[in-house]
């Protein structure tokens, strides 16, 4: 979720209304052109277009000062050109209809949309004020033309007589518009501002929750922390004993003391894993250099390959020759590497087989590591980067496990700017693939 900001959310408006202000000017030019062309209106189109060009010109100057002034601006200035922007975009809409037909003009209406604008871009008082404009341009307009002050230029035989002098006519028009501005505001201004304590109450909880979890995060490696000091300690005493040093056992203490060994590495292994994810997560980000992911592969390749010669596992690996340096961090990409290549291997029944492929994308790289493993079921698939999640098969066929490699691969993926994802069918095999920005 994105960090709520209201200076970050005016400015996201900002830029669609420019958007929409395009689009509208391409339209408005549009119904022009057809007005002329297809129903022979005899209305003033210098001026008409004009009115466009001005509406263009002021969108474009908009356009390039938001770009110029990126992220610099402040909230009150960013509210300040809101604001401008549609009292022109009113200005604008007001001379198009005073051009063509003035009240006769079924675009009247078209203010509202302006209102609903306004309603969710400013605050309440700003779109009421808003609103006052619209209500007072469209007045001045109708009252100059009504007295003659301004020229009316009729739609002629489209509305077939002239209204904008007809008093009752013009009294309702007025009333019906100026209601209905009113209106549009009211109800825009009071969703969006529903909306707006909403997302705020959202990124609240985020901040909150965000907060909390580094705080479990915190606790987590303290404790983790100091098991795994006393269990280095545990098995400092333990393996000296297995070992004979401290005197001959018998078969059945021999068995027990081992037993405890090997206990305590599988536990010394879930405690490191747990420490290195809760690391990872604590630390904001990895400390980048140049790497070459070619050494990154033979090293990993090199740290497998007796487990897989153990199961006549075959390794095949091609790294297309334009793959050179990427920008990582090295120790703990390896780390990854190592985490799925061992993954495979150990899911792999004998005599499996492994591919390696690295190929260039251009910005980025695409590793994609193929075997022939046990495969993961596809209702798993979803659940299978979660942390100490580990596929019903991989628990039958595998005890040892933590369900934290993945996870731990992911997290270090994606602090590099990629993304790491699985294919993979049941009984036939997986295909692990990361991307990373080079
Ligand atoms: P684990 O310690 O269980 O291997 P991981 O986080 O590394 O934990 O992997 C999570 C789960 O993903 C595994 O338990 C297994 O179900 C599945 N998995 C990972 N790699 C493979 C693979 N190459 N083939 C089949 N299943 C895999």
């Amino acid at each position: 979720m994105n960090d709520f900001s209201p200076k970050e959310g005016i400015r996201e408006r900002i830029h669609w209304l420019i958007k929409l202000r395009w689009i509208a000017a391409a339209g408005v030019s549009l119904t022009v052109f057809f007005s002329s062309k297809i129903l022979k209106f005899s209305l003033p189109f210098f001026p008409l277009y004009t009115t466009i060009i001005f509406l263009a010109a002021y969108n474009l100057v908009f356009s390039l000062s938001l770009s110029l002034i990126r992220g610099k601006a402040s909230l009150r200035l960013m509210n300040r050109i809101a604001n401008a922007q549609i009292s022109l975009d009113l200005l604008s809409l007001t001379a198009l209809i005073h051009f063509s037909g003035g009240v006769e003009n079924p675009f009247i209406f078209y203010f509202i949309f302006h209102m609903i604008i306004a309603g969710i871009l400013l605050s309440r008082r700003a779109s009421f004020l808003q609103a006052t404009l619209a209500a007072l341009l469209f007045l001045a307009m109708a009252v100059s033309e009504y007295s003659g002050i301004l020229a009316h230029h009729g739609l002629g035989r489209f509305i077939g007589q002239d209204r904008y002098n007809n008093f009752i006519y013009l009294s309702g028009v007025s009333f019906v518009f100026i209601s209905t501005i009113y209106i549009a505001v009211y109800m825009a201004a009071s969703i969006s501002q529903k909306l707006r304590e909403r997302e705020k109450i959202l990124a609240d909880t985020n901040t909150l929750l965000k907060k909390q979890d580094r705080l479990k995060s915190e606790y987590v490696l303290r404790v983790s922390h100091d098991i795994k000091e006393h269990l280095a300690a545990i098995q400092g005493c333990l393996e000296p004993v297995a070992g004979g040093i401290t005197g001959e056992l018998n078969p059945k203490q021999l068995d027990l003391v081992q037993r405890a060994v090997h206990r305590t590495a599988k536990l010394m292994f879930f405690v490191k894993a747990l420490l290195e994810i809760t690391r990872i997560k604590l630390s904001k980000e990895l400390k980048m250099d140049s790497v070459s992911f070619k050494d990154v592969l033979s090293e990993s390749i090199a740290q497998i390959l007796s487990k897989a010669k153990d199961k006549n596992i075959s390794i095949t690996s091609n790294l297309e020759h334009s793959v050179d340096r990427i920008r990582a961090a090295k120790e703990y990409i390896q780390e990854t590497m190592i985490n799925l290549l061992a993954n495979s291997v150990k899911y792999t029944p004998r005599n499996g087989k492994i591919d390696i492929n690295v190929s260039d994308k251009g910005n980025s790289i695409l590793i994609q590591i193929e075997d022939t493993g046990i495969g993961i079921p596809e209702a798993e698939l979803p659940r299978i980067f979660e942390e100490f999640y580990r596929a019903s098969n991989a628990k039958k066929a595998e005890k040892d496990g933590t369900g934290l490699g993945l996870s731990i691969a992911r997290q270090i993926v994606e602090m590099h700017g990629g993304r790491i994802w699985v294919e993979s069918e049941e009984g036939r095999g997986s295909a692990f693939s990361i991307e990373l920005p080079k």
